[in-house]
């Protein structure tokens, strides 16, 4: 029996990059191998999960953890599939659970709902375990805070993620440094100029501030000189009181 850890399940509208404004189910994982400063999510493993049945009612169902991944579809199922334009598996870093899940998703794949994968694209051994069961990829590209530096294993994982559809995210704050922004231009230009790059300014979160107009606008032109297509999209459920 593979059971899975959860911390809640929701149907909802992605608020994130270029797939906003559609349909999905939320299924959160916990933990995480980073702490980045403006985190918003609780990453510890909860005894019991929740699941909102009936979406947007902020009504929730709680069922102990860990849960058998058998039982995780048929909750899933609670949900009509047709409406939904894939399964999100966020977290935490999904990819923490990249052995259960590489026998959780081909049971949902079963079932033709996509797989959206977001993960902060520090894992790129775990990624080549479910890679084949992934249809996109939303890959973070984190800027240095404290001692962690992450340039090389991003690059591992993009150049991995490359055989499936994948997109950049990357969140700044008013206090990102261009010295951090180049690297991370240079390292997504070195690879693939047009991949599409979306700069997602942070939701203000632990004394993290969004940044100002003008060096958004700075930094997206600072990036369209190395490459073709730069986004800048912030956290849209937030305005909609979304999930
Ligand atoms: S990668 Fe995501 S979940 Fe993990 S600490 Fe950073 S913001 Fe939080």
């Amino acid at each position: 029996m593979i059971k899975l850890p959860v911390t809640e399940i929701f149907s909802s509208i992605q608020g994130e990059g270029p797939y906003v404004g559609t349909r999905q189910i939320f299924l959160r994982f916990p933990r995480c191998n980073l702490k980045c400063p403006y985190c918003d999510t609780e990453t510890i493993v909860p005894k019991q999960f929740r699941i909102e049945i009936n979406p947007g009612s902020r009504s929730f169902r709680e069922f102990e953890n860990p849960i058998d991944i058998f039982e995780l579809v048929e909750l899933l199922q609670s949900y009509d599939f047709s409406l939904h334009h894939s399964l999100s598996i966020t977290g935490g870093e999904p990819l923490l659970w990249a052995d259960e899940l590489s026998s959780f998703l081909p049971l949902i794949k079963k079932k033709n709902l996509p797989i959206y994968l977001e993960t902060n694209g520090t894992l790129p051994s775990q990624l080549l375990k479910i890679l084949s069961l992934i249809d996109i990829i939303s890959m973070d590209i984190k800027l240095p805070f404290g001692e962690e530096i992450f340039w090389d294993v991003h690059e591992d994982f993009l150049r991995k993620s490359l055989a499936k559809e994948v997109f950049i995210k990357i969140v700044v704050t008013e206090k990102s440094k261009l010295d951090d922004l180049q690297k991370a231009r240079d390292l997504i230009a070195g690879i693939n100029p047009s991949l599409l790059t979306i700069l997602q300014p942070v939701t203000k979160v632990n004394g993290c501030e969004s940044p100002k107009p003008g060096q958004l606008l700075d930094w997206q032109r600072f990036f369209l000189e190395k490459l073709m297509n730069v986004r800048v999209i912030p956290q849209t459920h937030v305005f909609m009181g979304q999930l």
